[in-house]
């Protein structure tokens, strides 16, 4: 009989197969003492643990294939990031020292360990690193793994025939098992745990393999080769789907490939509408290396920077001149303007550079982070200032600061860049004669207040994973809460558009690089409510490309106001459709 279960999807496309379960899942992890005589033992039981574990993931990394979409670099990247885990003293110290202090053994006081990280990681409200506790998940799992000899049994080899690929069920894929399943050419992934902003669901879209994440219970439901149509773009899993369902869904992955594949002549073509709107497409970055690919893949520049990447996995701030080298670097590989985005960490982020002592907040999404915590702290958001002006003198920078919730925070903010430059002006420093400075409207009272904003600022870029956070007072990384994350709520689209309205009015550009940018199920809706600034996941660009040449904006925009005005279900169809 068919069943249909829901998870999230995280990777778009239709895979249709047969379930094979991981196993290894699960870990029972042993508790015991160890005599006296055996700690040194135990200790080096434990470094040749993670010793082989290394072994792995460098022979994994050297294994990243070539030529798939320019995404390597990013896919060899994640594998430093865990390497990087492995090795970090915050985790192998601590092991060692309880195996010594306490004489447990060493897979007890690893999992201690584990523990205790992903309590801080879970604390974060950064939503990116807050997924990073799966990092430090996937990183003791696999010495774990190497200390219980259940080394996970991956179907690794050619590609199975094509008629009959795999679908991998499992409790969790590390992004190193992605890489080794993927070369193995399994069709899909479910997993039950993760979310979006994992590591592994970054890889399965780089590798444009379709996934399911958060489907609770999938190993106890789904049967070993059993056969399942896992759809990406919905987050929905068929099992044992009768002749019609699977009729309907090789036809609906075939209109994909079709699509997919015509995509790429699209890559030169300018973004303008049938009705002739020009639309400027940009990507999200997050490691320098994206900025290379983001160019082929047919953005036309960088709209948004991530810099946390330079204050993580280290224990002291980076200096100024090493933010200016790392800066320069990515703004002379970006053709087109670069959109720099401001340190945008919490106050409990202290894992990593940038702590500040003084006890963990009770909300840190409404605490000191982002620009608070800058301008908190002048020294920190100094040096990145600084960095980023000299930067300027390489390419068409502009600086985008997070979090800005009033006209007094954004004056301040700006009032500082200002004093900043005049600084190093007087040092003789190298800089662009005009650095347009934005701030993101990511916070309902910046939306609201927007008309006030615009008479000061130069952009304004709308980070909609955190407007709709805190419009819906939902925690977007709150599994629990994570069906009321809703971005086509009225409320949402209200703002947006009150956003898009007040640049028009103070004739400042108006981008967008939250997720909802890169959703092609969002740009028809989005180009009527008159955003003519998308920036994405480079590998989203050419699919939303496609449906703006497809596009009447002029019809567009009339049934948006409609829909926002009246709040019609069925206009809201015809805007998705
Ligand atoms: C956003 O909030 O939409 C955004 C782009 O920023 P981040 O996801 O880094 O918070
Ligand atoms: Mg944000």
């Amino acid at each position: 009989m068919s069943l249909w279960l829901n998870g999230i999807g995280v990777s778009r496309g239709i895979a249709i197969g047969r379930v094979q379960k991981l196993s290894g899942g699960d870990l029972e992890i042993p508790e015991y003492t160890i005599a006296e005589a055996d700690v040194e033992a135990e200790v080096s039981r434990f470094t040749d643990a993670q010793a082989r574990g290394r072994e792995q993931l460098q022979q994994i990394r050297s294994q990243v294939p070539a030529g798939i979409g320019g995404a390597e670099n990013e896919i060899a990247a994640f594998i430093d990031t865990h390497l990087l885990m492995m090795e970090d003293r915050s985790l192998t110290d601590a092991v060692v020292g309880s195996i010594r202090s306490s004489r447990i053994n060493a897979e007890a006081a690893l999992k201690r360990q584990r523990d205790a990280l992903m309590a801080v990681f879970e604390q974060m409200d950064d939503a990116y690193l807050r997924a990073r506790r799966d990092d430090v998940q996937h990183v003791s799992a696999r010495i774990l793994r190497i200390l219980l000899k259940e080394e996970r049994s991956l179907p690794v080899g050619e590609p199975e025939a094509p008629t009959e690929p795999n679908i991998i069920v499992a409790d969790d894929i590390t992004p190193a098992d992605i890489i080794l399943l993927a070369q193995a050419g399994v069709a899909a992934f479910i997993t039950e745990y993760g979310g979006p902003l994992s590591h592994t669901a970054i890889l399965a879209r780089s590798y444009s393999i379709p996934a399911i994440v958060g489907l609770h219970n999938a190993r106890r439901l789904f049967k070993d080769g059993e056969a399942v149509i896992v759809d990406g773009d919905l987050g929905h899993a068929l099992a044992d789907p009768d002749a019609q369902a699977l009729s309907f869904f090789r036809a609906k992955r075939a209109g994909q490939i079709e699509r997919r594949a015509s995509l790429s002549g699209l890559k030169d073509r300018p973004a303008i509408s049938r009705d002739g709107t020009k639309i400027r497409l940009l990507a999200n970055i997050e490691l320098s290396e994206d900025a290379t690919h983001a160019a082929d893949l047919g953005a036309e520049g960088v709209g948004l920077y991530r810099t946390e990447f330079l204050y993580m996995n280290r224990k002291t701030l980076p200096t100024e001149d090493e933010q200016y080298e790392a800066y320069s670097r990515v703004v002379a590989s970006v053709k087109g303007p670069i959109t720099i985005r401001t340190l945008d960490l919490g106050a409990d982020k202290q894992v990593d550079s940038g702590a500040r002592s003084g006890p963990t907040p009770n909300n840190p999404a409404l605490g000191l982070r982002a620009i608070r915590l800058c301008l908190k702290e002048p020294d920190l958001f100094r040096a990145q200032v600084r960095a980023l002006l000299r930067a300027s003198a390489h390419g068409d920078v502009h600086i985008m600061l997070p979090m800005i919730s009033s006209v007094a925070e954004y004056r301040q903010a700006k009032a500082f860049i200002d004093a900043t430059r005049e600084q190093l002006e007087r040092e003789g420093q190298k800089m662009a004669a005009h650095v347009p400075i934005g701030a993101m409207i990511e916070v309902p009272a910046a939306a609201l207040a927007a008309p006030l904003l615009a008479r000061h600022c130069s952009f304004f870029s709308i980070g909609t994973n955190d407007l709709i956070q805190y419009t819906l007072a939902i925690d977007r990384v709150d599994d629990e809460v994570n069906y009321l994350y809703d971005p086509l709520h009225p409320a949402v689209l209200r703002l947006i558009r009150m956003t898009i309205e007040a640049g028009d009015r103070g004739r400042i550009p108006v981008a967008m690089c939250g997720e909802m940018a890169g959703d092609p199920r969002y740009t028809r809706l989005l180009l009527g409510l008159g955003l003519t600034e998308f920036s994405m996941h480079p590998a989203s660009v050419l699919e939303v490309k496609r449906i703006i040449i497809e596009s009447d904006v002029r019809a567009l925009r009339a049934q948006a106001m409609n829909l926002l005005e009246t709040g019609d279900p069925q206009a809201l169809e015809t805007l998705m459709s």
